[in-house]
């Protein structure tokens, strides 16, 4: 990385190529991908800073730093949901079905294709259009879905042709004609292999080495093995002469290759390229590949007519499937496990999160919540209006009778403030400010409606049955509001210190009533009741 820093617009197209590329080198996309959050970073846009982590996740995937990468999606994804991103959140989704794609999780890799898919709208480009499809139909087909995994093929297809996104369409066919294939259908696979190499023809495309095996398993399984000989030999020059990524893979291009010499009758020859595959396999510490070198070592012993070695390799094979199984089973098993351990951690933290925002004897939001979640409010709401209420003479009450009695009356006041609020006014809040001090949040609502609907609530406390609790002494609120309007610039201390104002001034006009506006244009006494101590 050269350390250079790009523009907005530049750094947005930095991260569209690397959102809409197909990676073969994780390690290096994986820096070239720090680079770009790094510089997403000094710009100070979140929105890019978002999408760099995206990127910077997906490729951790990649390098099997899966629980990570898990935890950074669902926050990016959370992001997004919350700033209405949809495409940021459908590729999310998508980053999200891999991961489970790895850790061998297919119910929720479809759940995920789904959302990504269901997530497009008319904005999205044609890449996620035509890719978000195909992934999803992959999806399908890995649970055995073919028949709906062929309408999204059909789909992702007929839009790649429309876009001319030739090299999508052949990594889709390719994928199709793989799952038609594993699914034991070979007539349509060799159909959509057929239509794949007809479109990479037309467009002048070189099929890269997975998607000439691909072709050279179908000619295989249709009995086709001179074609499949020479496709598995093409595949196989051609990765030497470039495609040296995957190492792994060159092991499977050599096991097909000795099927098809096999199936040709050329035992010898199938013999070395069996052997290399097994050299490969050992060296490589590829188990999955192993277990099937034994099963074709058997059938090429059976070929020769030495039935003997031919059932010794079988129960060789036999016991090295059931012990891969159990691999296999036990690293998914691990995976869902580290998976489970994140949505717990997330859900815990979440839990000690909104505990730690709430006041624990009435359940009402607490000054943490306030200072958090106010100033956003102030910000983006102009007719925004809060109000501070105080119980009145509330030492009396634990003084005459209890503190366990004034406890009771505070948990009965917050249900009744919170209950009269949510009639009042959608989306506001009560928090305990301490003591017997309450806020009051009317989001929307300009101060001569909000102090209405305040005078209605102090009337309801006032009017309210607390013969249980406290027998005949009475229970009374002040009020003091104020509109987010009213100071300039707006900030959480002006405005709570008018609405104090305003509660000591209803307190000094004797209690049990509801002031609002600045001190010059105040109409005093417009809501007032008899004090109660008077
Ligand atoms: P005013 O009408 O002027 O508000 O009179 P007041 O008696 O309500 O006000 P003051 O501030 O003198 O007294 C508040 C009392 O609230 C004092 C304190 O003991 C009591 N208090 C504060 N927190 C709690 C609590 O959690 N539970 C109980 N039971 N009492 C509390
Ligand atoms: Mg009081
Ligand atoms: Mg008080």
């Amino acid at each position: 990385m050269d350390g250079s820093v790009l523009g907005a617009e530049e750094l947005s197209a930095a991260l569209l190529a690397m959102e809409e590329q197909f990676v073969s080198d994780a390690t290096a996309a994986l820096a070239a991908a720090v680079d770009l959050e790094r510089q997403a970073t000094l710009s100070g846009d979140e929105g890019l800073v978002m999408r760099a982590r995206l990127c910077r996740a997906r490729m951790n995937v990649r390098t099997g730093e899966i629980t990570a990468a898990a935890r950074e999606i669902y926050a990016i994804q959370q992001w997004a949901a919350e700033h209405g991103d949809r495409l940021l959140e459908s590729r999310t989704h998508a980053a999200a079905a891999s991961v489970h794609q790895y850790s061998g999780d297919a119910a929720k890799r479809l759940e995920h294709s789904l959302s990504a898919v269901e997530l497009l709208d008319e904005t999205a480009t044609h890449f996620m259009q035509i890719w978000h499809r195909a992934r999803l139909a992959d999806a399908l087909a890995e649970t055995g879905e073919m028949d709906s995994a062929r309408l999204r093929y059909r789909q992702a297809e007929d839009l790649a042709k429309r876009r001319q996104q030739w090299e999508l369409l052949r990594i889709l066919l390719n994928n199709w004609a793989y799952y038609e294939f594993e699914s034991g259908d070979v007539a349509q696979a060799r159909e959509v292999i057929d239509r794949m190499i007809g479109h990479a023809e037309t467009h002048g495309l070189e099929l890269d080495p997975p998607t000439l095996h691909t072709v050279g398993e179908v000619q295989v399984a249709g009995g086709e093995f001179a074609a499949a000989e020479q496709t598995m030999l093409t595949c196989i020059a051609r990765y030497a002469a470039g495609f040296v990524e995957h190492v792994a893979d060159l092991a499977s291009y050599r096991l097909t290759l000795a099927r098809a010499q096999r199936g040709l009758g050329d035992v010898v020859g199938a013999q070395e390229s069996l052997d290399a595959c097994r050299e490969l396999c050992i060296e490589l510490e590829l188990p999955a590949i192993l277990v099937q070198v034994h099963e074709e070592q058997a059938n090429l012993y059976a070929a020769r007519g030495d039935h003997a070695s031919a059932f010794t390799e079988l129960k060789t094979f036999i016991a090295a499937r059931e012990s891969l199984r159990s691999q296999e089973r036990e690293a998914q098993a691990q995976a869902r496990q580290a998976m489970l351990e994140t949505t717990e951690a997330r859900e815990q933290a979440e839990r000690f999160r909104e505990q730690a925002r709430r006041d624990p004897l009435t359940g009402l939001r607490n000054r943490r919540f306030v200072d958090e979640e106010l100033p956003v409010l102030i910000a983006r709401d102009p007719r925004l209006s809060v109000a501070v209420a105080d119980i009145d003479h509330f030492k009396r009450i634990n003084d005459m009778l209890s503190h366990d009695t004034g406890d009771q009356v505070l948990v009965r006041i917050a249900k009744l403030l919170e209950t009269g609020l949510a009639a009042a006014v959608p989306h506001g809040f009560v928090a305990r400010l301490g003591g017997e001090e309450f806020l009051l949040v009317l989001p929307a609502t300009p101060v001569p409606v909000a102090t209405g609907a305040l005078d209605r609530l102090r009337q309801d406390i006032s009017a309210h049955h607390w013969h249980d609790i406290i027998g005949d002494l009475p229970v009374t609120i002040s009020v003091g509001v104020a509109g987010i309007s009213e100071t300039s610039p707006p900030s959480q201390s002006a405005v709570l210190a008018t609405a104090d104002r305003n509660l000591y001034a209803a307190k000094r006009e004797g209690r049990n009533r509801v002031i609002a506006g600045t001190p010059r244009e105040r109409l005093p006494r417009v809501y007032r009741d008899r004090d109660v101590s008077e």
